[in-house]
């Protein structure tokens, strides 16, 4: 699997990549590949069952409007949010869905979509099988995919010839380790955004992977400016209230009196972001959604209170920051049902310090120090979503993991990046305590927080 910094920043909607986005990118490969097949004329009905974690808290993660959504078509990164509620209400109102786009078919939501909470598919917690059936019932497709966290997702084929992800491309610097990374990039005389920046180049050239990039900034910065004006409550049982449109509110009024006014601006970025992802708005995966508020606060911070910050240095950020969630996603895993938070928040603190050295000029020893500091702290961070909503404790962890981000990159910029214990090292032993935790602390809501705060 080749991974490209893109892979890891994609646009989206919230509330969750591997519960939201994963969904609808299988249910749309499914229907796209009935196309291909020429299987769509005959195609008369189209059964969905979800399993595992996507079973347990997928209501709350959408995942049924997502799969809906999918079937006809649509993509996270190509649908308009104000489109999703109309569409909705036609299928559910209708009883037909317009497969593909291309055709309409009966769709009876209570019977095409099964929720198997007390079931598994064997490769991963979040299964999903998809049937299309013709009018006499007989089978014409069926096929097995698992969402593998941050939006990506296997066919069952594909996860067991161990290509959940992007298909294989030559990079001029090809690295499966930090260490690989840090003696290609010693072995020629690069920066570590450099080497990145010449591998997107398998993909799209320097011009256009710049573009790409202040492209994603932009999103981010456009849902932080939403997050601060939209105000009321966030969808679902908890009733919780956005509080970002109140935080920025006061800190505007307050003014740059207080020695702490940074880090409240930290806490209202990121508590914007997530807020705006909980209510399913466009958000960019970084690496996933539950995690999207880390990296654009951590940014945001960088241009409102770095002197000489720049839109290079933003591009450095973002490129580096990418390398860093590569290593977590081939050495480990950015799925919450896999990791628990720690492959949420923790690799998405992780990223943001690596990738805050890097817009500050920092060493490439210094960036793998503030990757390690940054996912040293979160190991052993379990999820444990109330009512299966991305909302507590997933917003404002947001806020402390962009603060400890910045922490862990202060740290590392005072050092000369020589430290004990190697990202590599950390990875695993993030791996290890993912595969040591126990399912209910793994995005199943049967656990911790989940369990013991009442819903309403
Ligand atoms: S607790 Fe963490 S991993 Fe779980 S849904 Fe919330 S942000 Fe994602």
């Amino acid at each position: 699997m080749t991974l490209s910094v893109l892979d890891i920043f994609k646009i989206g909607i919230g509330p969750s990549s591997s519960h939201t986005m994963g969904p609808m990118n299988a249910a749309r490969r499914f229907v796209l590949d009935l196309a291909a097949q020429g299987l769509i004329e005959r195609t008369a009905q189209v059964g969905v069952q979800l399993y595992g974690s996507l079973a347990l808290t997928g209501l709350g993660h959408c995942t049924d409007r997502a799969v809906l959504l999918g079937l006809e078509g649509h993509s996270p990164e190509g649908l308009d949010p104000a489109i999703v509620e109309p569409t909705l209400a036609r299928i559910r109102g209708s009883s037909r869905l317009r497969l593909a786009g291309q055709r309409e078919i009966a769709f009876d939501e209570p019977m095409n979509v099964l929720w198997h909470r007390d079931q598994t598919l064997p490769g991963h917690s979040n299964g999903m099988r998809f049937t299309a059936l013709d009018a006499h019932g007989g089978v014409l497709c069926r096929e097995d995919y698992y969402s593998t966290g941050g939006g990506f997702v296997a066919r069952a084929d594909e996860l067991d010839a161990g290509a959940a992800g992007p298909a294989a491309v030559s990079v001029p610097y090809p690295f499966e380790s930090a260490e690989a990374l840090l003696d290609a990039a010693r072995a020629h005389g690069l920066e570590l955004h450099e080497l990145v920046l010449a591998n997107e180049g398998a993909w799209r050239d320097a011009a256009a992977t710049r573009a790409a990039l202040l492209n994603i900034w932009a999103v981010m910065t456009d849902c932080i400016e939403r997050g601060f004006r939209s105000q009321g409550l966030l969808p679902g049982v908890l009733k919780v209230r956005r509080r970002a449109p109140k935080l920025y509110r006061q800190l505007t009024e307050a003014g740059g009196a207080s020695p702490m006014q940074a880090m409240d601006w930290v806490n209202a970025f990121a508590l914007a972001v997530n807020e705006e992802n909980a209510s399913g708005g466009r958000i960019v995966t970084a690496p996933t959604n539950g995690a999207a508020g880390i990296v654009p606060a951590v940014l945001t911070y960088y241009r409102r209170f770095e002197p000489g910050a720049s839109d290079d240095g933003v591009v450095r950020f973002l490129l580096v920051g990418g390398a860093i969630g590569m290593l977590y996603k081939k050495n480990a895993s950015i799925s919450g049902a896999e990791m628990g938070c720690q492959g949420e928040v923790g690799v998405a603190c992780s990223m943001a310090a690596a990738g805050l050295v890097a817009a500050l000029n920092g060493t490439n020893e210094q960036v793998e120090n503030a990757a390690e500091i940054g996912m040293e702290h979160n190991l052993g961070l379990t999820c444990d979503p109330i009512a299966g909503l991305v909302q507590i404790p997933c917003i404002e962890r947001n806020a402390m993991g962009a603060v400890k981000a910045i922490n862990a990159a202060r740290l590392a910029m005072r050092g000369d990046g020589t430290h004990k214990v190697t990202l590599d090292q950390v990875i695993a032993t993030m791996r290890q305590t993912g595969e040591d935790m126990s399912a209910i602390y793994k995005e199943t809501s049967q656990g911790g927080l989940a369990v013991n705060v009442p819903e309403c």
